[in-house]
Formats: structure tokens, C-alpha cells, sequence
């Protein structure tokens, strides 16, 4: 079964080559001063570029990178080559990648990254850039947001049009940096090559495709781990309205493993919190409200006027679709979901697609009128570069 999948995965990669494939730049470790890195090229056929010159690497050469004032000092197996504006490590040939080791492993170990790398200095700090082909970049965000929470291929495509969708939404978000995006929570995180073998088929199994509303714009694909069994709309978390994010029941999340949760807090702790918010607890329908507030008829947004939201941030809450209930000196919050609920609930997708349902159908699910639709992302990166 596992060799079959790997051929398959074989024979979809090499389908995929027949095109030319389109790369975009990443600002790699966005979030962390490096002033020092380690490249190794670890699959692949590699040379490196510097001042014109071109020399080509073997897989047991390990290359150092340091910042000497507004350069890149270049060190070869331990010989210093010279220092360089800028270092480019580029691939030859399919399926490339290359390990980097930043020289404090405390922070972050080594990783693995698909394709080319374009190291220069910024701020006295390395500026690394990784020129990856679309759909490998895609799998290493879907990987880094959902690691082993399924092995379904139809809901890692899923993931995939998502993160495609946000890519093309914001090619330009570093335009001013010169490169697309960067690594961080700020774009999207990207922790470099996927190797979950099902992860890399989503993504390039769902190649072009993206999400878009009844007027065939790209939308914004919203989701969050479980839905408690009814979506929320994102007028009530946002206090904005978008056509494709309303509200509706969501029977698929019912009895998943994030499905419930509790929480007990004393009662002085509860009536002092509400009290602070103004609200009069000495009154008796306040005192019956605050250990029996009820969602059971449907989400609400406010207790005893006080925004659920804000309850659920005060408390560290996994969700605002709670009731209450008297135990003892406490009050047992029983809640449902985990999230905003606005948009996909995870779990009620892989539930869809564990159960047969075509991806598409999960997409219309949980996006109103949404619809998948076929890009030509070439035209798309070209047209942007121009
Ligand atoms: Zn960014």
C-alpha cells in the first residue's frame, strides 16, 4: 500500500515537470537574526553562483555563510572563497533540495527547503530568499498547519486551495522587499518541504485550483480545528460581512475529537467578572442567568450582555458556544468546538472526505455560493513579475 503510494506520488511529480514550473520568493526564517548559516545540498544536482563565477557542489560539501559588514563571507569545506554581495545556490535538474543548518541549533534545528536559495546581507543579518516552485511552498504550509491530522489526500487538497488562494491574494504583500512572502505568521508559516506524502499530492493534485465566490473573486478561505456543529458568520467575530462566510448548521463537526470541552471556574471569579463588566449580579435573574446561560437553541453572541468573544479571551475559552451549569463552589462551562468557527471546520472536512464526499462538495459546505475554479498560475506569476 505504501509503495503503491509512493509510485503514484512518483508518477504525479513527474506529470508535473512536463510543465515549466513557476517559482516564487520566500523570505526564509523572516522572524529570526541569522548572521550565521550552514548550506548542504542534500538531493540533487547543485551549483553556486557568485560574482559571475559558477562552480558546482557535491553532496558532501558543506558551505558556510557568514555577515561580514554589507557582504556574504563564502567558506567552502573550511576554505574562506571570499565575501560577495550576493550568493545564489540553485538546482539542476527535478526534485532538488538542500538542508540548512543556522549555527545557534537551540533556536531552530536544521531544515530541509525544495529548490534554490539567494542569500545577501540586510541589517547585518542574512537575508535568505528561497525561489521554490508554487505547489512545493503550498505543501510546506499545508504540512506546517495540519502535521499528521489525517492521511486523506482529498482534504490535503483542500488545505492546499486554501493556501493557494491566500498566495494569490497576496503575491505583492512584500512587493516593496522584493520578494512575495515571507515565512512568519505574518504571511503564512512555512517551515520548508513537506514530506508527508499525502500532503505533497494535495498540493500538486489540486495545482491552479483556488476558491472563489459567485462573481469568480478569489476569497478569503477562513477556517478553524471544529465548528461545534454550527458555523459562525463573520459579521458576528469580525463585524464583517462577506456573502461566502455565514453562519449554518454542521452536523460533520458533531462528535469529532475537538468536538467538546469543559471548563470549571469558581463562582466568585464568575459573578466578580461579570460584575466588572457592569452588569447588576445581585439581581435574581442575573444569578440564575450566569450558572444557566444556554446555547442549546442555536450560537448566541452576548451573556447577560457581555460579547462572548470577549468572555471567551478572558478566559482562554476554546470556543463561545458554551452553557453553564452550578457544580459545587463552581461553575462548569460545557462547551462545543474549538476556534472562531467562521468558515471550513477542519475536522468536518477530513469527516467529508473520510466519508466520500468530493472536495469540491466541502468547499460549498462550508463557503456559501463559493466555487473551485481552475487558475493558470504561469500567467498569473508572470503577469505579476512584469
Ligand atoms: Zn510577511
Amino acid at each position: 500500500m505504501k509503495l503503491k503510494t509512493h509510485i503514484l506520488l512518483i508518477l504525479i511529480l513527474l506529470a508535473s515537470f512536463g510543465l515549466k514550473a513557476q517559482k516564487i520568493d520566500i523570505r526564509i526564517f523572516a522572524d529570526t537574526k541569522m548572521e550565521e548559516i550552514s548550506f548542504v545540498p542534500s538531493f540533487g544536482k547543485y551549483y553556486i553562483e557568485f560574482d559571475n563565477k559558477k562552480q558546482n557542489l557535491k553532496k558532501t560539501d558543506i558551505i558556510s555563510l557568514n555577515v561580514k559588514a554589507d557582504k556574504v563571507r563564502l567558506s567552502i569545506n573550511d576554505s574562506l572563497i571570499g565575501s560577495y554581495k550576493q550568493i545564489k545556490f540553485l538546482s539542476e535538474g527535478l526534485m532538488s533540495f538542500f538542508l540548512l543548518f543556522p549555527k545557534d541549533t537551540t533556536i531552530i534545528k536544521e531544515r530541509r527547503y525544495d529548490d534554490n536559495l539567494i542569500v545577501s546581507v540586510q541589517d547585518k543579518a542574512l537575508r535568505l530568499i528561497n525561489n521554490v516552485e508554487i505547489e512545493s511552498y503550498i505543501a510546506g504550509v499545508v504540512q506546517a498547519e495540519t502535521w499528521g491530522a489525517t492521511t486523506n489526500v482529498d482534504f490535503f487538497k483542500l488545505q492546499a486551495i486554501c493556501v493557494r488562494n491566500y498566495l494569490m491574494m497576496n503575491l505583492n504583500k512584500h512587493k516593496i522587499d522584493k520578494y512575495n512572502l515571507c515565512d512568519g505568521v505574518h504571511c503564512q508559516a512555512y517551515k520548508g518541504r513537506a514530506n508527508q506524502v499525502e500532503v505533497v499530492q494535495g498540493a500538486y493534485n489540486s495545482k491552479g485550483e483556488v476558491i472563489v465566490d459567485s462573481m469568480g473573486n478569489i476569497i478569503e478561505t477562513l477556517f478553524h480545528s471544529n465548528s461545534g456543529g454550527e458555523t459562525v458568520s463573520s459579521v458576528d467575530v469580525w463585524g464583517k460581512h462577506f456573502s461566502h462566510l455565514v453562519g449554518k448548521q454542521d452536523t460533520f463537526s458533531i462528535g469529532t475529537k475537538a468536538y467538546q470541552w469543559e471548563k470549571f471556574i469558581k463562582i466568585r471569579d464568575w459573578q466578580r467578572y461579570f460584575k466588572e463588566k457592569g452588569v447588576n449580579i445581585k439581581k435574581d435573574s442575573v444569578k440564575y442567568e450566569l450558572l444557566n446561560f444556554s446555547q442549546k437553541e442555536g450560537r448566541k453572541k452576548e451573556m447577560l450582555g457581555v460579547s462572548l468573544i470577549q468572555i471567551r479571551k478572558d478566559f482562554g475559552l476554546r470556543s463561545t458556544f458554551f452553557d453553564c451549569q452550578e457544580w459545587g463552589s463552581e461553575v462548569k462551562l460545557k462547551g462545543k468546538g474549538y476556534g472562531h468557527g467562521v468558515g471550513m471546520s477542519q475536522e468536518g472536512a477530513i469527516r467529508m472526505c473520510e466519508e466520500g464526499y468530493e472536495y469540491w462538495q466541502v468547499v460549498e459546505h462550508y463557503y456559501t455560493g463559493a466555487k473551485v475554479k481552475r487558475l493558470d498560475e504561469d500567467k498569473i506569476i508572470n503577469g505579476n513579475k512584469e
